[in-house]
């Protein structure tokens, strides 16, 4: 195991242990609910958005910490962006938990940390659960996410 390897692994197990952005988020005007039942785990994304901006973001819920560190993770990065950039960074992860296109990190910045999630195909619905979650929020989707159905 490479060295840089386990300093992505040190980042996860940190946001996993030690989730940023994590709790309510009284001023949000956005809330949506996801779920994963391969592995059990639940969130709740809470966003405030004005004029298409993201301007903040928080999570609740349960799962492993690979789920846990993708959503604390993903709300560090996002804060502050547009819904277009936020599209775009949706596509880049998906690209990084699907295909071996080492190309996209760069665009990710910290959430490359995950790129070794795509090793374990089971992991990756875990990695993915917080996007297809916010995705639906920023939809104005009103049915809960779930991973073992169709996503959009
Ligand atoms: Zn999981």
């Amino acid at each position: 195991m490479s060295e840089l390897r386990e300093l992505y692994q040190e980042t996860i197990i940190d946001h996993g242990r030690h989730p940023r952005n994590f709790g309510v988020l009284p001023e949000a005007n956005l809330h949506q609910e996801g779920f994963n039942p391969l592995c059990g785990d639940k969130i709740i994304i809470h966003v405030y958005e004005n004029n298409d901006i993201i301007e903040n973001m928080t999570f609740e819920g349960v799962g492993c910490a690979i789920s846990m560190a993708s959503a604390s993770l993903m709300t560090e990065c996002l804060k502050g962006k547009s819904k277009q950039e936020v599209q775009e960074m949706f596509d880049a992860f998906h690209q990084l938990m699907t295909e071996r296109n080492h190309s996209v990190n760069d665009k990710l910045g910290k959430l490359a940390v995950l790129a070794g999630v795509i090793d374990f195909p089971v992991r990756v619905k875990c990695a993915t659960l917080a996007w297809h979650t916010l995705k639906a929020a920023l939809a104005h989707e009103s049915y809960v996410v779930n991973t073992e159905e169709s996503l959009k």
